[in-house]
């Protein structure tokens, strides 16, 4: 800014002149409106789109000219607007969905504000084209020029956006190449498709068809049509009631999360594949966001995002609906029993190995209601457990093992060593064929196990696989027991910061439930004292200051969580068998069996994949059989 040519506003506030005050036009209001909703051609798609769905449209098409800037068309079969009423509908404030402060409380529908027509007509050229179904013909509303004249349309409505922000030139310079703007006004579309499944949706583009989902009863139907088959192959059911009665002492908010989630291998570099919505509404919320990827801490490493579409569904009610012009925020009440119940719908759903149903042909989609109830009841051989897994010497001795990772040999034990009657009960009762891992047939290179099952062959890295059954094991037989710390023979001392000291003073109690004693040798020096047994190798200060910045930011209980969880991964990486160790087939048998027993045996602690398939139709392909 060149601060020698004041504008006229700051010239006007500069010479404390005087203005009158004066109500702005209506025109302007609305345009003013525009700016907060209407921010490129995909949000006008999206207003449109509610308004349909809102009429309850079987059917709606949408179709764009240059990435709907030059026009947005959304045509669709539902109750249409009364002739008196059509140019109500264009009016600021002028709503069919509410009319109490009550009715907006439990507002059900998409829209409420009556004021998105009235922004769009008021930075484009709009016209409105509906017919009721009671009506002998159908009407046709022009929104600059007010006239009203008969037209020829079935029961529906069509609005007709042209030339958006040819009124305002500073709003149109900020969008971006019509092929930007059209795969934004695409992803509306998607965002409303995933949740309407029995809705059908045609986008147009240029004269083009782009893009078309017909109507179906199957959630997972839809969600394949848009996000591919691939999704539906790499995620999993959601379905999580918490009915009232499972909390009786009504803490919790009656909640049901349904939809699919990805697993780590549908993890994407960029978060465009989280979908979320409540009660039907598209949101971007933090709170929702945020469960759905703490979710995946102990299965997902590193920057990688998960892919997922939810849908909460909760009493309108306990939810506010109304704090965001373009309504994709929103606030919950009790925004904690939220967060945890998404938190455990997710984790539930992961947690449960995935083996035999991963393998099963790609390209069909699983009902998800079988899925769910296969996963959940136990009905499964491979997730009852069986007597000779609980008396496996493997658990003692390997947490030994771990504990005390000096004592060199016994680093290197095998992981199952089979007792008697491991080998004879429960574990071999099923043909090998029926096991979803197959039955060990060789090792390879002393890293892999090779397994044969119904499918094929089943290649294991048997590493990955064991550290994450000890990781498993740990997590459950420790809980939140405080870590078995080790003093230091020389305490580390290191120049502090007043926070960290702070910190120190006011966690004593929870850094002693990480193993750490630290305490302050002066107004500027900590001194580490112990620390974890298993860490007793590293650098102290390095911990020390790590946890303490951590707890200055975090929620205790959080970070005593996370930490017992990276801790005992570390130890499980020590504790599993290392490459290049001799396993018998009995000994890779009891760690395959150990694996279909073990939740989230699918990934490492690190998030790579423990085993693959390779299925007898690859193998036939690989030697040209059957062609
Ligand atoms: P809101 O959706 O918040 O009510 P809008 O400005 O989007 O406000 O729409 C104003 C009114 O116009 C709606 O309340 C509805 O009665 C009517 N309307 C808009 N679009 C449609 C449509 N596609 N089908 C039927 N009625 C519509
Ligand atoms: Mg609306």
């Amino acid at each position: 800014m060149n601060p020698s040519a004041p504008s006229g506003a700051g010239a006007a506030l500069a010479g404390r002149e005087r203005r009158p005050i004066c109500e702005l036009p209506d025109e302007l209001v609305s345009q003013i409106a525009a700016g907060e909703v209407i921010e490129r051609p995909a949000s006008v798609v999206r207003e449109l789109l509610d308004n349909a769905l809102d009429a309850g449209a079987r059917q709606v098409t949408v179709r764009l000219m240059a990435g709907g800037v030059r026009l947005i068309s959304v045509e669709d079969d539902g109750i249409g607007i009364a002739r008196e009423e059509m140019a109500l509908a264009l009016r600021r404030h002028a709503t069919s969905k509410i009319t109490s402060l009550q009715d907006l409380e439990a507002v059900q529908t998409m829209g409420f504000r009556g004021e998105a027509l009235a922004a769009v007509a008021s930075v484009s050229e709009t016209s409105l084209l509906s017919r009721t179904a009671d009506a002998a013909h159908a009407w046709a509303l022009d929104a600059r020029s007010g006239e009203l004249r008969a037209a020829a349309r079935a029961v529906g409505t069509t609005v007709q956006v042209k030339e958006l922000f040819f009124s305002t030139p500073a709003r149109r310079k900020f969008l971006k190449s019509d092929a930007t703007e059209l795969a934004h006004c695409v992803e509306a579309v998607r965002r409303h498709a995933l949740v309407r499944p029995q809705t059908g949706f045609e986008i147009w583009h240029d004269g083009r068809l782009i893009e078309q989902w017909r109507a179906t009863t199957e959630s997972d139907q839809r969600i394949a049509d848009v996000l591919g088959e691939d999704f539906i192959t790499h995620s999993v059911p959601v379905d999580h009631p918490l009915p009232d009665t499972a909390h009786p002492a009504g803490a919790r908010v009656p909640l049901r999360v349904t939809g699919r989630v990805g697993t780590p291998e549908a993890a994407r570099s960029r978060a465009d594949h989280q979908y979320a919505y409540v009660n039907g509404r598209h949101v971007r919320d933090r709170v929702l966001m945020h469960a759905a990827r703490s979710a995946y801490d102990d299965v997902l490493h590193g920057q990688r995002q998960p892919a997922y579409v939810l849908m909460i569904g909760i009493d309108p009610a306990r939810v506010d609906v109304n704090v965001h012009p373009t309504k994709i925020e929103v606030r919950f009440r009790e925004s904690q029993d939220v967060h945890q119940a998404v938190r455990r719908a997710i984790e539930s759903a992961l947690a449960a190995p995935r083996l035999g149903q991963a393998s099963a042909s790609a390209a069909t989609v699983a009902p998800a209601q079988d899925a769910v109830a296969v996963t959940r009841a136990g009905a499964a051989p491979w997730l009852a457990p069986t007597p000779s897994q609980a008396s496996l010497g493997l658990q003692v001795r390997d947490l030994q093992t771990l504990w005390n990772p000096s004592s060199a040999p016994a680093a290197a034990q095998p992981p199952a060593p089979v007792g008697p009657a491991g080998g004879t009960s429960g574990a071999h009762a099923l043909p090998a064929g029926d096991w979803p891992l197959g039955r060990a047939i060789a090792q390879l290179q002393g890293i892999y196990i090779l397994a044969e099952n119904a499918q094929g062959l089943v290649v294991v890295d048997m590493h990955a696989a064991h550290e994450r059954i000890v990781y498993e094991r740990l997590k459950q037989q420790l809980g939140q027991a405080a870590i078995a710390s080790q003093p230091l023979l020389i305490p580390a001392t290191f120049a502090a910061t007043p926070e960290e000291v702070a910190t120190t003073e006011a966690h004593a109690d929870t850094l002693a439930q990480l193993g750490l004693e630290i305490t302050a040798f002066s107004q500027r020096t900590l001194a580490v004292r112990s620390v974890p047994i298993s860490l007793a190798q590293g650098d102290a200060v390095e911990l020390a200051r790590s946890v303490l910045a951590e707890l200055a930011q975090h929620e205790a209980s959080d970070v005593i969580a996370r930490a017992h969880n990276a801790l005992l991964s570390t130890m499980a990486c020590h504790g599993a068998v290392r490459a290049n160790r001799q396993l018998t087939l009995q000994e890779m048998d009891a760690l395959l069996r150990q694996m279909e027993d073990t939740e989230r045996s699918d990934q490492c602690n690190h998030g790579r994949p423990t085993w693959r398939q390779i299925s007898l139709r690859e193998l036939d392909a690989l030697f040209w059989r059957g062609r």
